[in-house]
């Protein structure tokens, strides 16, 4: 097969838009906001780290009056658009969190799986119809280099409770039946999938229930402390006033002067297939349905949907220049055609099958990929940051932080270097740009070079910084 040719083929008329968001008419919550309002909480963004703030501050403080004030759609940000994993891991990945809080590892994996345990048991206690399935995960490893070291990894994530087991290759291309895997990682009690899109509308109808106000098309200009208060400005006609505010506003640009060096807005790319045919699903074999992605440096990722779509992400992560973002770039045709192309290398025997949904989104990568927070003017503006690729899950353990910090006493989290410290900035333009392609053409060449990291990595790695998606 002649894969760009099949790629080209596949993708003509393929619709410019997330499928999840697309799949089901959103829900419409409370128009834009035309008056003054004031409440006790104003959390600003309606994506999950916004929506669970929500609910877990009314759980806390169930006589404060809180509104959720969201510039878009609820769930129109990176939550609508994202591949639906829901990984227990709350530090991007064991690996990363052993290099960075080796001491605090057990404690943040225990906190990490009672996260996703809380996440399933909300969904079932509220019946939110968001096809939340405990799936599991396989890491696949495409290229000899990355078996190394997986029989080490199992052995340490078993100690943290993970039930990982190393597969050869002809154990994994029997569950998956793609020709390119040479081994795997499976680890069955760490993710779930979850229908993103259905799960933020979920998530804000539950909210809603409680007696949040969610102010659709509202864009919050600044929050300002006066008198004691926060005011919160928007770019309608209406205002609030509040005691705390909760700013859950991601790859957006930041409400606070100097948080936006914490995070750069970096683009990764979705497409979403057709729903398969009962041969072409036995073709895939795939019964268990795992979440997959593959262990290189640049990865895909990739899942089924309930309707035997296959949802396959990630490989290019594109910044631009200046930290910009925009909706026009949700879209790059290279990418997803790249993307494509890479879809029948590992699926050949799906050819012929089509597109139907391709779409990108920005995500707020840190130096360290993981969450950070950070509070202003005593504690009256909270907010947390920088989930990198894994932010469905690791969202509602932020959450939790954040809320646990609108009490008056110090919370059982403060001890925790993930929320006591913030990640190292990056640079300046124009030496940010430079940083990260540099950086994303070392991984590249890393890929192509049995995983060998040139100096450039390794500086990096010595200094515990990094760009991922
Ligand atoms: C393509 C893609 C794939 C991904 N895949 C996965 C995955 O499979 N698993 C995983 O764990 N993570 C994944 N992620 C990351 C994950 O989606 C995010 O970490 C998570 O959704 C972040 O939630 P959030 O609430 O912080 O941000 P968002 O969902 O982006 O919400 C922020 C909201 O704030 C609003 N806002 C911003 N500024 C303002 C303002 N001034 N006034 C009013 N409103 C404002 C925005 O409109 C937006 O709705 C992916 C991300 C992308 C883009």
């Amino acid at each position: 097969m002649d894969s760009e040719r099949e790629a080209i083929r596949a993708l003509t008329g393929a619709h410019d838009g997330a499928f999840w968001l697309e799949e089901t008419e959103a829900p419409v919550f409370a128009p834009p906001l035309g008056r003054h309002v004031e409440v006790d909480l104003v959390i600003v963004g309606a994506g999950f780290l916004g929506l669970w703030s929500a609910i877990l501050a009314k759980e806390r403080f169930p006589e404060w009056e809180i509104a959720v004030v969201e510039g878009g759609r609820v769930g129109f940000g990176a939550s609508g658009r994202n591949g639906g994993f829901v990984d227990a891991s709350l530090t991007h990945g064991l690996e990363n969190g052993l290099g960075r809080w080796p001491d605090e590892m057990v404690e943040l994996e225990r906190l990490g799986g009672e996260n996703l345990a809380a996440i399933a048991d909300f969904i079932g206690q509220h019946h939110i119809d968001c096809e939340f399935m405990q799936t599991g995960a396989i890491d696949v490893a495409t290229d000899g280099w990355q078996l190394d070291g997986l029989e080490e990894y199992a052995l340490t994530a078993r100690t943290f409770g993970h039930d990982t087991t190393v597969l050869d290759r002809r154990e994994v291309q029997e569950l998956v039946h793609s020709p390119v895997y040479e081994g795997g990682l499976w680890t069955t009690n760490r993710t779930a999938l979850v229908n993103p899109a259905k799960l933020a509308w979920g998530l804000a109808g539950v909210a809603s229930s409680l007696g949040v106000e969610i102010y659709e098309g509202t864009v919050v200009t600044g929050v300002t402390v006066i008198g004691g208060m926060v005011d919160v400005t928007t770019a309608q006609s209406g205002s609030l006033r509040s005691a705390k505010v909760i700013l859950a506003t991601n790859a957006f640009p930041s409400l606070l002067p100097g948080v936006g060096n914490f995070i750069i807005p970096v683009y990764d790319y979705v497409l979403m297939t057709e729903p398969l045919t009962t041969s072409q699903m036995e073709a895939v074999g795939w019964d268990g349905r795992q979440g997959l992605s593959d262990l290189g440096n640049l990865f895909h990722y990739y899942r089924l949907t309930s309707d035997n779509r296959i949802l396959w992400g990630g490989y290019d992560a594109i910044y631009h220049y200046g930290s910009r973002i925009s909706a026009s770039y949700r879209l790059r045709s290279r990418t997803h055609l790249l993307l494509a192309r890479h879809f029948f290398e590992t699926f050949p025997m799906l050819e012929g099958v089509r597109f139907t949904h391709a779409w990108g989104g920005a995500i707020d990568t840190s130096t360290r990929f993981s969450m950070f927070f950070g509070s202003r003017h005593q504690g009256k503006i909270q907010y947390a940051l920088g989930f990198t690729g894994l932010g469905v899950g690791a969202t509602r353990f932020a959450a939790e932080v954040l809320c646990a910090r609108l009490e008056p006493k110090e919370s059982a989290f403060e001890h925790l270097g993930l929320v006591r410290t913030k990640p190292v900035p990056f640079p300046p333009e124009p030496l940010r740009s430079a940083a990260v392609a540099i950086t994303r053409r070392s991984l590249m060449r890393a890929d192509a070079s049995e995983g060998h990291r040139n100096l450039w990595l390794r500086t990096l790695d010595r200094f515990g910084v990094g760009f991922d998606s």
